[in-house]
């Protein structure tokens, strides 16, 4: 089959493009016939730095397929050849302490395309506890591109942000996978939301395309006044942030609340943050750390998609994988707005 597989950290010329063995599947597990899967800047991470990240080599990136289901292993109950289906979210070991209590964050999860082989290929072997079935009405590309980033984003906002309607909300970066998600979800949850990027045409996108009631622009000096501004002086009750850098990370912090919450899940900023311990606890904030989205999150933010709550996530741009390049380009440029979706099969189901 064909597969992006990488077998080393480098630049584009590492994304190679092989003739790759099927995957075989396990009993419980189903062979999905992908039809599309994002091109994600965790991928242009691991690309550069996989080693690093103690990250298995070779190894099939694509962390969110989407496509149909070609076969299936024994014991597997749920789906059937035919059925339409996505990711949703990560695989549990089923064997932890956390796993065996019932609780739905495993000690050992995997993530696909990061710890297991990924989607950017003709097929693609998961566990059947980890597929959703994708609803009418939502093409495999817009699943693809709401697979992993919904969930997640469903996640900071109602479990570590515990959000309520009538609520305001910060969304950091904006314009990418999960910012665009955590403004769609926000809004529907009907909490009133402020955009924060760094680029006026993707704060234009955020209020016409995701209905954002305000927007910022991050790289002007002093922009949380603007933010305190709109929210009557006091400050959002919740900021989602996904990029922890020295920058903006302060500037977050003071537009919080008394009492707000900062939830995260990513660090493409750098990582590391001066933090003011002494406002932290004389405002009671909290800060929240949110990983992978648990099993209750993937179904409550697929259920709100299925039934029309939540809007299907727009695409910014589709890909054949062959041109998965150039997805890495866009990516790294930060010219995407919101998911980059390669294409794998058309909709009849040849290879696109
Ligand atoms: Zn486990």
């Amino acid at each position: 089959m064909r597969a992006v597989v990488l077998r080393r950290c480098g630049g584009l010329d590492a994304l190679e493009q092989l003739d790759w063995p099927r995957p075989e599947i396990a009993p419980g597990e189903v062979l999905v016939a992908v039809h599309a899967v994002t091109a994600a800047a965790l991928d242009v991470d691991l690309r550069k730095h996989a080693t690093e990240r103690h990250i298995q080599l070779p190894r099939v990136l694509g962390l969110d397929p989407a496509g149909v289901v070609e076969q299936v292993g024994a014991g597997v109950t749920r789906f059937r050849p035919g059925d339409r289906v996505a990711i949703g979210g990560v695989v549990h070991c089923g064997e932890c302490e956390r796993c065996r209590r019932g609780d739905d964050e495993c000690a050992r999860q995997q993530v696909i395309g990061l710890h297991r082989d990924g989607g950017q290929a003709d097929y693609v072997a998961i566990p059947e506890g980890n597929l959703v079935p994708v609803p009418d009405g939502i093409a495999l590309p817009e699943a693809a591109c709401m697979a992993l980033t919904y969930p997640v984003a469903w996640n900071l906002l109602v479990n570590g942000g515990r959000l309520h309607a009538g609520r305001r909300v910060l969304v950091m970066a904006a314009g990418g996978g999960v910012g665009v998600a955590a403004i769609a979800i926000a809004k529907a949850l009907g909490a009133q939301v402020i955009a924060a990027a760094g680029s006026a045409w993707k704060l234009d996108l955020c209020r016409e395309l995701l209905g954002a009631d305000a927007v910022v622009d991050y790289t002007q000096p002093g922009w949380s006044e603007q933010v305190r501004a709109w929210s009557d002086g006091l400050g959002v009750d919740l900021v989602v942030e996904n990029i922890a850098s020295e920058a903006l990370f302060g500037e977050a912090m003071e537009s919080l609340a008394h009492g707000g919450r900062l939830v995260t899940c990513g660090a493409h900023g750098g990582g590391v943050v001066s933090l003011d311990v002494r406002k932290l606890y004389l405002r009671r904030q909290a800060i929240v750390g949110c990983n992978a989205a648990p099993q209750s999150a993937v179904e409550a933010v697929w259920e709100a998609v299925a039934d029309g709550r939540v809007p299907p996530p727009p695409i910014h741009d589709r890909f054949p994988l062959e041109r998965i390049a150039e997805a890495h380009e866009l990516i790294e440029a930060r010219r995407n707005f919101g998911r980059v979706a390669l294409i794998v099969r058309t909709e009849q189901g040849d290879p696109a």
